[in-house]
């Protein structure tokens, strides 16, 4: 019989599937182009490589005992994995959120069991009630409170380097040429791009995409609403040695390649993802037949389907012409 003892143990091990129509205009010479696919985790995201990693080390550390509390300020992809695992191991959690938060976000990480602590967004993150005060009280006050703190974890990077680096380079029997992927964190950029880097003696180029505004490529924090990368600071877990280059892609031109993957490769994903989608093709552009190509798509679309995917949430944005006679999204407008 074949089965997974947990769920947990069915984090990882994601496919690759090569992108053909959206590459479409790169000509006769472009490289081949693939899609490391991660909503296909349990999770239905990326960081349930970091969750599972990051309670480990705990575990081993002592940090985290037996019957203990994970506390972490997180309304996301990273608060479902760290729900996920909790559960399989017998930890309580909690998760401190801004009250701008969806309702959907929220019901979420209450359905795996998680309990929800929602703050003001309108107050100084000074103030004893700012989700940073309220999700560092409750780490201290709860007996047995651990807060694993993604953006200086050193588990986080490690996930990659230890996983997701070694199974894109296995998948492509060694042959990648190019890694891209979106920046948050910084987790994902840092151990995939030093595992790709040393196995392949400094041969793979690796390039991060960050939403224009961001501090990655040279902004200040500048708001965006593609959510899960770009930063107004610069996270630990971000290794700067690693990028050959960072490249800026607008929320406008996120969204038109999340639509697209959506509606020609059949891939239902995140706003990250198109985003991440949109730098790879500029970076295919110089690049030749011999290349390959991987970008990483973090999450799925169902999160977004009431803005990516809502037509009258786009056009509120002015990303969408829902009154002309077609439709226009993307810089086109
Ligand atoms: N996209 C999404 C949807 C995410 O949740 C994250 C994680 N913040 C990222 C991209 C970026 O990954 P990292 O934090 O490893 O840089």
């Amino acid at each position: 019989m074949q089965y997974a003892e947990s769920v947990v143990d069915l984090i990882g091990g994601t496919p690759l599937v090569r992108l053909s129509r959206v590459t479409r205009d790169l000509g006769p010479d472009a490289p081949l182009v693939l899609a490391k696919v991660e909503y296909l985790n349990p999770g239905g995201s990326v960081k349930d490589r970091i969750a599972v990693r990051m309670v480990d080390d705990a575990e081993a550390s002592g940090e985290l005992e037996p019957g203990g509390t994970i506390v972490e300020p997180t309304s996301g992809n990273t608060g479902i994995g760290l729900a996920l695992v909790a559960q399989q191991r017998g930890y309580r959690c909690i998760f401190v959120c801004p009250d701008k938060v969806s309702q959907d976000k929220i019901n979420v990480l209450k359905a795996y069991g998680a309990e929800v602590h929602v703050c003001p967004t309108a107050v100084d993150p000074l103030d004893p009630r700012s989700y940073y005060s309220v999700s560092d009280r409750l780490a201290r006050e709860t007996p047995g409170g651990w807060k694993p703190d993604q953006y200086a974890n050193p588990a986080n990077p490690r996930s990659h380097y230890e996983t997701t680096g070694p199974e894109i380079w296995e998948h492509t029997e060694g042959k990648v040429t190019c890694f891209v992927t979106g920046v948050g964190t910084g987790g994902t950029i840092s151990g995939i791009g030093r595992y790709l880097k040393e196995a392949s003696g400094g041969r793979v180029r690796v390039v991060g995409v960050d939403p224009e505004g961001s501090v990655y490529s040279g902004g200040t924090g500048r708001p965006y609403l593609v959510e899960g990368v770009g930063e107004d600071f610069w996270p630990e877990a971000y290794d700067r040695g690693i990028a050959d280059e960072i490249v800026p892609v607008s929320d406008g031109d996120s969204f038109a390649m999340t639509r697209r993957l959506a509606r020609e490769e059949g891939l239902l994903v995140g706003g990250s993802c198109g985003m991440a989608v949109a730098g790879a093709l500029r970076a295919a552009e110089k690049l030749g037949r011999d290349d390959v190509v991987v970008v990483l798509l973090p999450d799925g679309g169902r999160g977004y389907l009431n803005k990516i995917f809502n037509d009258q949430w786009m056009a509120d944005y002015g990303f969408l012409d829902v009154t002309g006679s077609g439709e226009t999204v993307g810089e086109l407008l």
